[in-house]
Formats: structure tokens, sequence, C-alpha cells
């Protein structure tokens, strides 16, 4: 079993790590087997990386260069579209209808990246001093950690890949170990592209043996991680030590604030996308819907209603609209969290338990879940769920809106609903989050910032900023008429050679 991709080949794993069976979450049936890394596999994979970075010639090519190899690897993508779309579909659960804007979406940010590169190649400073040239470049850092979660693992990581790729930095890339196969085939894609050998290394295994060595290791000069705020913060304590840059993506409890003057199909229809897409295990889920008083007894009526109608099943069935929960832990964890609000006093309207249908018995599926009557005090609304929960509390002036809005440790994402154009702006302002959106949710593109406000956490990911994680600024500052200025006047007449 060679699953690991080491300097340029296909690699079994060196130790006795156990192989982990990768499970379809529609019905648990085995879709693969993989082998695990251990430490010495890692090391491996960081030395590869460290020597296509030193001693290669991948540093020394050009923008341009790398722009073409982003270009091919984007054409590839959407040759193996339906193949790459299906397994995401079968390793995530996910529909395939959305696997495919998956990769669609992966390879827009490929070909973004390969322009952008190219076209940034620095800049001249104006000095205002005729005998001084100063320019700023861009240099890539060096040995990037990339780490993964398993709800977008090929978009997630891709998001990482591209612009640490187009900056020209090797890598290691560690997908989640509950979703590695599309990882695997995007890594296929890679060396088919002509990725030289060493610069893209790919490690599958668990945080603890496989993640943990990698952020450590000593010649890892950057680390790029999405997943759970826990994980980001233990990996921004491990990094520390080697005073290591890192990128972290981490959760979030998004708000999605309906005033009453908002249009009412479209806002419950956005409502049901915001929550329920990917059966809620989306980072920027809309889990914390803030309805406007007036609006508030209607809006969670037909929210019910058209949330018990949502269709669950296999993703790869066209008929299915959600897919199951990733794994029988994780809906054990969600299942956790309806329990303890119902203890809480929330107000369950719709769903809040497992399916009946007898064909959706062996998979990890769970009913689109709705509860009324929340408050801040209730752990179901302080708390990333990440699973198809939405709860719903209520306001009736724009501050109480927007102070609920901003009544969570994360920022990553919110959306404001309103036909009132100013206060749409204002309302936008005024929230702190990564990303507003007003009267939409969920869309991002590769030209804008991705990224948290306080714990959703640090440094941005897709638009200019998103290259600037994996490039060094140098000032080089050239003196073109050096003539000696005299800071230390030197030794006076008489006192040459030191006291008398
Ligand atoms: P996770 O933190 O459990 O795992 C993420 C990755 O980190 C996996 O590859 C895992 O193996 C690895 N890992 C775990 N422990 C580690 C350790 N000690 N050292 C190094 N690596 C370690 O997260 P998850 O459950 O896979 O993903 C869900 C989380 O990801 C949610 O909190 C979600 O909000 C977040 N997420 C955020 C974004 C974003 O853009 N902000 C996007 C997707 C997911």
């Amino acid at each position: 079993m060679r699953d690991l991709f080491i300097d340029g080949r296909w690699v079994g794993a060196t130790g006795t790590t156990p192989e982990r069976v990768v499970l379809n979450p529609a019905n648990a049936a085995e879709l693969a087997t993989v082998c695990e890394a251990d430490e010495k596999d890692v090391d491996a994979a960081v030395t590869a990386a460290r020597r296509a970075f030193d001693d290669g010639p991948w540093r020394a090519t050009s923008a341009r260069e790398r722009g073409e190899l982003l270009r091919e690897i984007a054409r590839l993508l959407q040759r193996d579209k339906e193949d790459i779309a299906r397994t995401e579909s079968l390793d995530t659960g996910k529909t395939l209808a959305e696997g495919r804007v998956d990769v669609d979406d992966v390879t827009a940010v490929f070909r973004y990246y390969a322009n952008l590169a190219g076209n940034d190649a620095g800049r001249v400073v104006d000095t205002g001093n005729a005998d001084v040239l100063s320019r700023v470049v861009y240099e890539p850092v060096g040995v990037c950690a990339l780490i993964a979660p398993w709800n977008y693992p090929l978009l997630q990581m891709s998001w990482k890949l591209a612009p640490a790729l187009a900056a020209g930095n090797t890598m290691v890339l560690k997908p989640s170990e509950v979703t590695p196969l599309s990882t695997v085939a995007l890594v296929r894609l890679l060396a088919e592209a002509g990725v030289p050998a060493g610069v893209i290394n790919l490690v599958l295994g668990g945080g603890k043996n496989v993640g943990e060595p990698l952020v450590e290791h000593p010649d890892v000069d950057l680390v790029s991680f999405t997943g759970g705020l826990t994980t980001g913060k233990r990996i921004m304590a491990m990094a520390a030590d080697g005073v290591k840059r890192v990128a972290l993506e981490l959760g979030g409890k998004n708000p999605n604030v309906v005033f009453a003057d908002a249009d009412f199909d479209t806002a419950v229809d956005y409502a049901l996308a915001a929550g329920f897409t990917h059966s809620g295990q989306v980072c920027s889920a809309g889990s914390r819907l803030i309805v406007e008083s007036d609006l508030h007894d209607e809006f969670v009526a037909e929210l019910a209603r058209r949330a018990d109608a949502i269709r669950l099943g296999d993703g790869l069935d066209e008929a299915t609209e959600c897919g199951p929960l990733s794994s029988a832990e994780h809906r054990d964890k969600v299942e956790r969290y309806i329990a303890q609000a119902l203890e809480d006093g929330a107000r369950l309207v719709a769903g809040g338990g497992r399916p009946e249908e007898p064909e959706l018995q062996a998979g990890f599926f769970l009913r689109p879940t709705v509860f009324a009557d929340c408050h801040r005090e209730m752990r179901i609304v302080r708390e990333e769920v990440f699973g198809p929960v939405v709860t719903v509390e209520r306001f009736d002036t724009e501050a109480e809106a927007i102070r609920l809005a901003n009544d969570t440790e994360y920022g990553l994402a919110g959306a404001v609903w309103t036909s009132d154009a100013s206060r749409a702006q204002r309302v936008a302002g005024a929230l702190r989050h990564g990303t507003v959106w007003i009267n939409d949710f969920h869309p991002y593109l590769p030209q804008a910032e991705w990224g948290g406000f306080g714990k959703s956490g640090i440094g941005r990911e897709l638009g200019p900023s998103g290259l600037d994680e994996y490039r060094e600024a140098k000032h080089i500052y050239q003196n073109i008429r050096p003539v000696p200025m005299r800071w230390f006047a030197g030794p006076t007449e008489g006192t040459a050679g030191g006291a008398a």
C-alpha cells in the first residue's frame, strides 16, 4: 500500500502504524484502506521538502513558470472533475452537486493564484533620493506544513496549496485522517502536472502521530492549519518554540440577522441553506438565526416546516438534498449538544433526532434541527456544534441585533437580511466578522479574503492576503553613489594611535 508521497515517489509507511479503513458515512461501508505515517515518515517528508527548497531548482523558477504549472493543475482538475467530485461525495457524505461545486471552486483558486503571482513581483520605493535604489521583493517562506479538516478536504487544502505553490514554497500536506481520499487524488494530479520531486509531499494519519511531529519539526518554517479551536490553540503553542509562522482558520458561530422588512421567502430559503448545507458541517454555517420580533413566529414556523421536508440520503443519489454527518463519533457529539439544548430549555420545532427511513439506518444521519426560544446563556448558542442545528433568537432594535450578532468569541462570518439599503450597510459595518453577506449567505470568491476575527483564526486565505501568508517581504536598498558618510569623525589630529 503506497499512499504517502515523499520526494516525488509513492511509498508505503515505514513503521508499524496500523492501516486505516476509510468509511462511507452514508452507509458505514468500507471505501478504502490507506497506510498511515509515523514520525519517521514525517521526517522523511519534511527532509525532502527542505532539500527541494534549499538545493533544488524550484526556488529559482520564475513566477510565470509557476503560474503555468498552476494553470495546468486547474486544467487537470476540470478533466477529472466528475471522478474527484464523486470521491469527495463518498468520503465526506456531501452531495455530488456540492462535490462538483468544490472542484470548480478549487479550479478557480488555482487560476487566480496563477495570475496573481506573476503580476505582483514587488515594488520600487520612492526614496526621494536620486542616489538610492530601493525595492521590496517577495520570497517564499520555505517549508510549509499544510493541515486540513474533514468537511471540505479538497477545498481547504487547495486554498493553502495554490498560493503556497505560486509563491515558490515547498510543502508537506496532511489531510484529515477521516477524509484523505480527495487529497490523494489531488497529489496524483500535481505529480502529473509536473511539480518537481520534493516540492509537494503527502503524509496521512491522525493529529497525534502525524500532525504533531509535523508542526514540531525544526525544518518546518510555516504551519497553515484549518480545523477546530482547541487544535488551533495547541498548534500555535507548539509552533511558538520554533517561532514558526502560523496561519489559523478555526471555527465559527455565525449570526444570520433577519429584519422584518426582508423578503420573507428568500430569507427563509437562505436560512435553510445557511444552516443545513453539508449537514451544517461548514465553518461558516449560519447556525445562529437572529430574527426581528415582528417576523419571528411566522419565520420560525416556515423554517421548521421546510427543514422537516429536507430529503436526507446518500450524496451520490441526485435526489438527496442533505447527506450524513462525517462519522459516528461526530454524530454522537452533535446529539449531546441537542440533549443539552433541551435540558437548557430551548424549544425544539424541527428534527432533533435520527431519521426513521430504513435505508438511512446504517449511515450517520441526523434530521435538520431547529430550536426556538434560545438565548446567549445556552451552550447550543455559544459553542460551535458543527452539525445540522440552527438556533433562533429574537430582537427588537437594530442595536440589539448588532449586539447579539457580535456576542460570540468567534468572528468568521455573518449575514444581514433587510430591504433597507442604509441599514444593511450600517449593520454590515458594525459586525465583527471576517465576511459579512447582505441579503445572501455563503458565497466566497478567490479574489476576496477569507478568515476570522476573534477566535476564528489568524491570517487570511484567498485574495492577495492569501498569497502574502506564504511570502516574506524583503527590502533591498542600494546606495549607487557610495562615499564615506563620516558618522564617526575618526581620530582628531594628535590623538592618532591612542592616548599619548
Ligand atoms: P480538527 O481540529 O479535529 O482537525 C483538523 C486537522 O488537524 C486534521 O487533519 C487533524 O488530523 C489535525 N490535528 C488534530 N490534532 C492535531 C494536533 N494536535 N497537531 C496537529 N494536527 C492535528 O478539526 P476537524 O474536526 O477536522 O474540522 C472541524 C473544524 O474545522 C471545525 O471547528 C470547523 O469550524 C473548522 N473549519 C474551519 C474553516 C475555516 O475556514 N475557518 C474551514 C473548515 C473547517
